[in-house]
């Protein structure tokens, strides 16, 4: 059996990424504050991913922005307690690949600060939020198109009915992480990858 990994702290000082946590307080669909706290997690491999796709986005002269990465099983449990459809909520009983931090939910900022159109909030739950929608406008299939090539390039899979959602290959071999684990989240030693001012 694998040993747990600690899950690595994610930072817009470390990282050179915007985070803004959308159910660590009532922006999201919910409505409901969530998280007890505001922190970014993410598991190692997928935390390595993660820096591929940040390098290669500034190419692109575009930032990530992240709204969630591992999510605790009791948020989990009051995302489907709300909207228990698995077409985009993870079953709690089967465990989210959120829950086992190799999952994050993102989009882009363009070169003028502003987040680029995607078509549709995070976590609107219609076919509109689906990859390649045939009724949304050229910009967005574009910009759409931008985040999905960062992330696959950076070793991340997509989900078909998420614009937002990336997670590592194989996500559901990864061991669900009891909470309790992001308070032994290891943020030393990890080296910043922004460029310096
Ligand atoms: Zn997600």
């Amino acid at each position: 059996m694998e040993t747990q990994l600690p899950l690595v702290l994610i930072t817009d000082q470390i990282h050179g990424v915007v985070i803004d946590l959308i159910y660590a307080g009532p922006r999201n669909f919910t409505g409901q504050v969530l998280y007890d706290n505001a922190l970014c997690f993410l598991h190692p491999q997928a935390e390595a991913c993660l820096r591929k796709a940040i390098t290669a986005a500034r190419g692109f002269g575009v930032q990530l922005k992240i709204f969630d990465a591992f999510r605790p099983q009791e948020a989990q449990e009051a995302l489907w307690a709300f909207s228990p459809n698995p077409a985009y909520i993870a079953d709690p009983a089967k465990g989210s690949n959120h829950t086992r931090g190799v999952a994050l939910d993102l989009t882009l900022i363009g070169p003028d600060g502003q987040v680029l159109d995607m078509g549709t909030p995070v976590d609107t739950m219609t076919a509109a939020s689906h990859h390649f929608h045939v009724a949304l406008p050229a910009a967005v299939q574009v910009n759409r198109m931008v985040l999905l090539t960062l992330m696959l390039e950076a070793g991340f899979v997509h989900h078909p009915n998420e614009w937002w959602h990336y997670q590592l290959p194989d996500a559901h071999q990864f061991p669900l992480i009891d909470s309790q684990a992001s308070m032994t989240c290891v943020p030393a030693g990890i080296q910043p990858i922004i460029d310096s001012p």
